[in-house]
């Protein structure tokens, strides 16, 4: 298995690290996988909207969809989101846990898996390639600069007949009508996850005034950093979706299904520095990652509850059988844990140009 970079996806990659040479960074790679090649045709940056910190880094989802589809456009052959990189401090080339979620994801979404880069300067530009096999196995591969190792037809920009053909297809209206119609699509519900963690959050809070006098993008900030993670959390681990707007003194965390509409704000107070957030007619303290902590202990809480019921119920057996027949000990714990968010699911109508 080897990764062949076109000369131009190598350059983006040395040009994104040189731009931000001081804190991590990353980007993604559009190509095409041939058996065992791994042609990367394309690699774009994460975006403006990327939070970059030494160690730490994440996407500006928006603007990558965006690329992707702009780039992917412009190719006779359709390129394919086969993989990402990122830049990692100091000499280490070895993937964190958080990282081991984001290429499990990226894996998933193909059966050959996914390629996943890491770049160190120690002190001079080392780059690491890994393939990520389903669910999440590692392996180094090497890989090669240059385009004329990559296929002909994959670095090949659609002719202009093909965009006239396209363009006249598009006029003759037969896609008009099909994005007139509202697409759907499930997901777990918010509402249902806050109702799973609420019994675990805690602290109310007394006080919900707020009056800051701190400037309106230091209020944004305190505001990102506070949630950023239990939002990343709930987006990319639960299966949650939801939109996220910063409006006044309040980041808003919505999810609007057919149905209803479920809200959440955070404020911050500056008095305190400590951000709370109001749900249904109640108000919490909040802490960063709180929503993560809360969902692990109910959903060892649920687990430890069916345990018990099925201890019980197998006790139960036991002496109903008298003793006679060996009792299978295989608990469906995992089969349990699954289900805690997936049982509500929620229609959500999104727009087309989401997808
Ligand atoms: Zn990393």
């Amino acid at each position: 298995m080897k990764v062949f970079f076109s000369d131009r996806a190598f350059a983006s990659v040395l040009a994104e690290t040189t731009e931000k040479i001081k804190t991590e960074t990353g980007g993604l790679f559009l190509g095409k996988v041939v058996g065992d090649s791994w042609y990367i045709v394309e690699a774009i940056d994460p975006g403006p909207k990327s939070v970059f910190e030494v160690a730490y880094f994440e996407y500006d989802k928006n603007y990558t969809q965006h690329l992707i589809n702009k780039i992917a456009n412009l190719y006779q052959e359709k390129l394919e989101l086969i993989g990402l990189w990122h830049r990692h401090p100091g000499s280490f080339d070895h993937f964190s846990s958080t990282d081991d979620g984001t290429n499990a994801k990226y894996a998933s979404m193909r059966k050959e898996g996914a390629i996943s880069g890491l770049v160190n300067i120690d002190p001079t530009f080392r780059f690491t390639m890994y393939h990520v096999a389903r669910p999440c196995a590692y392996r180094k591969i090497a890989y090669e600069v240059g385009d004329d190792l990559i296929p002909d037809e994959l670095l090949k920009y659609k002719t202009p007949d093909r965009f006239y053909d396209l363009m006249k297809k598009r006029l003759s209206g037969s896609s008009r009508r099909r994005s007139a119609e509202p697409e759907y699509t499930v997901s777990v519900s918010l509402e249902s996850f806050m109702e799973f963690i609420l019994p675990q959050l805690g602290n109310e809070c007394e006080d919900p005034t707020i009056e800051n006098d701190i400037s309106e993008e230091e209020l944004q900030m305190k505001l990102t950093e506070g949630i950023i993670d239990d939002l990343t959390f709930m987006v990319d681990t639960v299966g949650i979706r939801v939109e996220a707007v910063i409006k006044e003194q309040f980041l808003v965390i919505s999810q609007e299904t057919v149905d209803k509409t479920t809200r959440i704000y955070f404020m911050y107070q500056q008095e305190k520095d400590q951000i709370i957030f109001s749900y249904g007619d109640k108000c919490y303290q909040y802490h960063s990652g709180l929503f993560q902590q809360a969902s692990i202990k109910a959903a060892q809480e649920k687990a430890e509850q069916a345990n018990a019921e099925q201890a019980n119920a197998e006790q139960e057996k036991a002496e109903q059988a008298n003793a006679e027949q060996a009792q299978p000990d295989k608990p469906d714990k995992e089969k349990k844990q699954k289900g805690l968010f997936g049982t509500v699911k929620k229609i959500i109508p999104f727009r087309k140009d989401e997808k």
